[in-house]
């Protein structure tokens, strides 16, 4: 699992680059994993459910190294557009939040002085430079429990507003009736011409 190379690759492989931010990703996650003491090869993935603070190239690095994807309900993404992320160890509770140190950069700067292209430096510091120069590390407690988070399979009622179903609990009790998300006004879109 320690294999950064091996890691990187098939991050990259996604993507047919491989950027800074998927190495801070693949690193992200072998420090986040470590200190939770999870080994995903021993199939303690399923133990874990990562919380991504953005989409893109970091996640890709995360999704690498931990095996946690949106399809096994073991990654979930709360867009803040931070490359950060909460290893939640399911089995007791644990909750780290992991998130770049605010100097990172300028620490791979420092680490790599030969290379005078900041991309470059990244790119290459963010692979070997030290745990405890990238990251801060912060035990935090999730505002919702993460029973409700996971929920459980097979769950299904039909929305009283638009008859749609929904799965995993998702539904919002409101004046006696059973509402979606989106029926319920905390949609993330709404009826093409409706919005003026
Ligand atoms: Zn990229
Ligand atoms: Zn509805």
């Amino acid at each position: 699992m320690n294999d950064i190379k091996a890691l990187l690759q098939e991050s990259a492989r996604w993507h047919s680059h491989l950027c800074p931010r998927q190495v801070l990703g693949v690193r992200m996650g072998l420090a986040g994993l470590a200190a939770l003491g999870l080994d995903p090869n021993r199939g303690e993935s399923k133990r874990l459910l990562l919380i991504s603070e953005t989409d893109g190239c970091f996640v890709d690095g995360l999704i690498a190294v931990s095996g946690c994807t949106v399809g096994h309900r073991t990654l979930r993404v709360e867009d803040y557009g931070k490359p950060a992320a909460t290893f939640v160890d399911v089995q007791v509770g644990r909750c780290l939040r992991v998130a770049p140190h605010g100097e990172v950069r300028a620490r791979a700067a420092a680490f790599m002085p030969e290379q005078t292209d900041s991309y470059q430096a990244q790119l290459l510091a963010y692979q070997s430079m030290p745990v405890e120069d990238m990251f801060v590390f912060q035990e935090v407690r999730l505002l919702q429990p993460i029973e409700q988070i996971i929920s459980l399979p097979g769950l299904r009622v039909l929305c009283d507003g638009c008859g749609e179903e929904i799965m995993n609990a998702r539904e919002v009790l409101r004046a006696g009736q059973v509402l979606c998300q989106a029926c319920a006004g905390a949609g993330y879109y709404c009826a093409a011409g409706e919005m003026d």
